[in-house]
């Protein structure tokens, strides 16, 4: 996997979706790796446990919504862009939400 090289980094994508990915360049779109943002470990467990529940409103066989599920889609975008603000706010990081 290439990650970013850039220099200077404008932005950053937090990225929805099953990914070993939380975070691309929005200048290169490479990977971030998280360990040299200098983030607490506390935000970084809660971005991954985040992450991980993507896809959690479907089902496995058939990959049909579960009833409700739009429900969990809803409040897993509106988390992915509160921590996008939560990065940007608390962490000074230019950090938008890419929901996919
Ligand atoms: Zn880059």
């Amino acid at each position: 996997m290439n990650d970013c090289n850039c220099a200077i980094r404008e932005k950053l994508y937090l990225k929805c979706g099953h990914s070993n990915e939380l975070f691309v360049c929005a200048t290169c779109m490479k990977n971030v790796e998280v360990n040299t943002l200098q983030l607490p470990s506390e935000i970084v467990q809660q971005l991954q446990l985040w992450q991980s529940d993507y896809g959690n409103w479907l089902d496995d066989q058939s990959g049909i919504i579960f009833h409700g599920g739009d429900l969990l889609i809803q409040i897993h975008h509106d988390l992915g862009t509160r921590y996008s603000q939560i990065l940007k706010e608390t962490y000074n990081q230019n950090v938008e939400y890419q929901m996919t």
